[in-house]
């Protein structure tokens, strides 16, 4: 059994269930003698910045998170102890994103030495309110202008095989609420009310659906699409007094908040009515050339064999606060197929391809 398989199986037996690192936090610290340990700790999450110093360069930055989502029911086997059958290892986290561990804290190890400053941040807080995370951790490196250049994260993010998909950035995702405001009445006598339903009839066409960009190479366009519309007291004697629609846009760099705000806003000139926007995630994009993904592109084909397409799709990570804090951030991991769900499994072959890659992006850097 290959050493990351064995660190992996370590890993797998932690039960550590958002925020509880469930110990594999103090093993991963007890790997690295030589690495300055500091451990961030608020709200009962912990996280583990360790840090390396091997000469002048860039600082890199290898992060994962530790986390799992809670394991349910009808498992074939406990999901946390990891058991291998047939090639791949069963347990929770075993995709998300344990493996991913595994494969920095090997790859680290059997290095002898990097070209800069090489870092490596676990947090036990991904798969919750991701609050006193990632976040927390960079806005203190920040304060001390100690924040990486670079950010590998292992996340898993092949599709159908692994080093099919490396992830670059991230749309954001802005929701939003537009209350129409009318004057309730009865249907018989439609001159005494006013409906908010059909004032805004032909303007819900330019709404739903909205494209306000038209995408690019690595975003989809940013469009705006109706999660919800309500108005009246479903019955049909009585005309509303309100109308009031919900939405949400998940946008490229190419979009705003702001334009969204703008658009809704002009769409509904003349109406009395309010409008709530708000940007949950931002969106970015790391630089196609930027030494991160190139470095990491060759890595993947050299040890896949694959061709790798850079792409932005998925939902949330702690990449989007590496992006947020300027840091260059591309995201590998194995195949994603069972990630949060029952029986979750990894291939072997996977995760030591990992591992090389990983070490190769460290040797190359
Ligand atoms: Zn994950």
């Amino acid at each position: 059994m290959s050493d990351v398989i064995n660190v992996l199986k370590v890993l797998v037996s932690k039960n550590s269930v958002t925020p509880d690192d469930g110990g594999t936090l103090n093993y991963i610290e007890s790997l690295f003698p030589d690495f300055e340990a500091e451990y961030f700790n608020k709200g009962g999450v912990s996280n583990l910045f360790l840090k390396k110093r091997f000469g002048h360069g860039e600082h890199l930055c290898l992060a994962g998170h530790v986390d799992v989502v809670p394991a349910g029911e009808n498992w074939a086997t406990y999901p946390f102890r990891a058991t291998e059958q047939d090639g791949y290892i069963y347990g929770r986290g075993t995709q998300d994103m344990k493996s991913g561990v595994a494969a920095i804290v090997q790859a680290v190890q059997d290095i002898v030495t990097f070209n800069g400053t090489l870092s490596m941040l676990f947090t036990s807080d991904e798969e919750g309110e991701a609050e006193y995370g990632t976040v927390m951790v960079l806005e203190e490196l920040k304060k001390r202008g100690e924040l990486p250049d670079y950010s590998l994260i292992t996340e898993p993010t092949s599709e159908h095989h692994i080093g099919d998909i490396i992830k670059v950035g991230r749309r954001g995702s802005i929701n939003g609420t537009v209350q129409i405001n009318g004057k309730q009445g009865h249907v018989a006598y439609p001159k005494k009310a006013i409906n908010p339903v059909h004032l805004f009839a032909d303007r819900m066409v330019q709404l739903a659906g909205h494209k306000f960009d038209n995408g690019d190479e690595f975003f989809e366009p940013s469009q705006l699409i109706v999660t919800d519309i309500r108005g009246g007291m479903e019955v049909t004697n009585v005309t509303p007094d309100s109308l009031k629609i919900m939405f949400n846009v998940r946008n490229s760099t190419a979009t705003t908040k702001d334009d969204v705000e703008e658009f809704v806003k002009h769409l509904c000139h003349g109406l009395d009515y309010s409008l709530t926007v708000k940007q949950t995630s931002k969106s970015f994009i790391t630089d196609s050339h930027s030494k991160i993904v190139e470095v990491l592109q060759n890595s993947v084909k050299s040890v896949c064999h694959t061709e790798p397409e850079l792409t932005t799709g998925g939902g949330t990570s702690d990449a989007r606060f590496m992006g947020e804090y300027g840091v260059k951030v591309a995201e590998f991991g194995v195949v994603n197929d069972r990630i949060h769900s029952v029986d979750e499994r990894v291939s072997i072959d996977e995760v030591e391809k990992l591992y090389l890659v990983v070490k190769d992006v460290l040797e190359k850097f």
